[in-house]
């Protein structure tokens, strides 16, 4: 695809840096939460963000058997490895190398993510984005994307980008999303070179460094940490540099401003609406496909 430089002319700052938390989820698998439920507000709309990297079958192995979800849509980054997914809207896919699966909840589905490999790398990131109110209870969606189903570009310096949502440089992403308007790029910055992207002042906007250090407002950011970006009013995107190879993703969303109640897998906006998706869930109502 051939890209449109869109130069920005006040880069945003860093609000903060972010290490995250280590922990486990499904049935042992071990990962580092790195979006936690304190920074839903701070993050609007997106409700979490776990990274996960390991070299050791023990890390993954276990997977994440048949769980529910509700209100909500998971976005699932497969840098490397191999995992199924199963669902009970009668999807199947296998995300495997550079992969997305994008899987909107709405009002409920059950799936299970096992992964296929017994040995090697299995890293990636779940993205957890939320729904308006008016599409909390919509039909589930699901698309997979294979790695050369996902648009990518090459900028002048060399810097790789995927978009997997929203655009970049005119270059439109796998999904787009009318209400949280989401741009979730994956950005590989050789050695001494810069990355620009334009970014609307309202939308919430995070980095997550996985590869390597960068520089954002002449701030650093470590490998394995995330850093919020800064509403600055005038700032139009964000400028990151890299002195060395570096590898991160860029996340930024329209907030909704509605409430957040969240009980584990499901996120809706009153504690009514939970105990209906438990009632649901219970009674074997979540994830009918009627
Ligand atoms: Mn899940």
């Amino acid at each position: 695809m051939n890209p449109t430089h869109q130069p920005v002319a006040l880069s945003r700052t860093i609000e903060r840096l972010v290490a995250g938390q280590d922990t486990s989820d499904g049935a042992g698998v071990k990962l580092k939460r790195v979006l936690t439920q304190n920074l839903q507000h701070r993050l609007d709309p997106f409700l979490m963000l776990d990274a996960f990297g390991s070299d050791k079958a023990d890390d993954y192995i276990a997977g994440f058997p048949d769980h529910p979800h509700r209100g909500f849509e998971t976005v699932t980054y497969m840098i490397a490895g191999r995992m199924l997914h199963r669902d009970s809207a009668g999807h199947e896919g296998l995300l495997q190398n550079g992969g997305v699966q994008w899987m909107t909840a709405g009002k409920g589905v059950i799936h299970s993510e096992i992964p296929q490999q017994e040995e090697g790398v299995m890293e990636g990131f779940q993205l957890w984005l939320n729904l308006h109110s008016s599409q909390k209870m919509q039909a589930p969606w699901y698309r997979d994307f294979q790695n050369d189903q996902l648009p990518q570009f090459k900028t002048p310096l060399g810097v790789a980008v995927t978009v997997i949502a929203g655009a970049s440089h005119g270059v439109q992403g796998a999904v787009t999303r009318d209400i949280t308007q989401p741009i979730y790029l994956d950005v590989h910055l050789p050695q001494d070179t810069r990355f620009e992207q334009t970014l609307p002042a309202g939308h919430n906007a995070f980095v997550y460094v996985y590869r390597g250090e960068v520089a954002i407002s002449g701030q650093a950011v470590p490998v394995q940490r995330m850093a919020i970006l800064a509403n600055t009013p005038q700032a139009d995107g964000v400028v990151i540099e890299a002195s060395a190879d570096a590898k991160l993703i860029l996340v930024a969303g329209q907030p909704l401003r509605e409430p957040i109640v969240q009980y584990g897998p499901f996120v809706m906006n009153t504690k009514e609406e939970i105990y209906q998706a438990l009632a649901d869930f219970r009674d074997g109502r979540l994830g009918e496909s009627a």
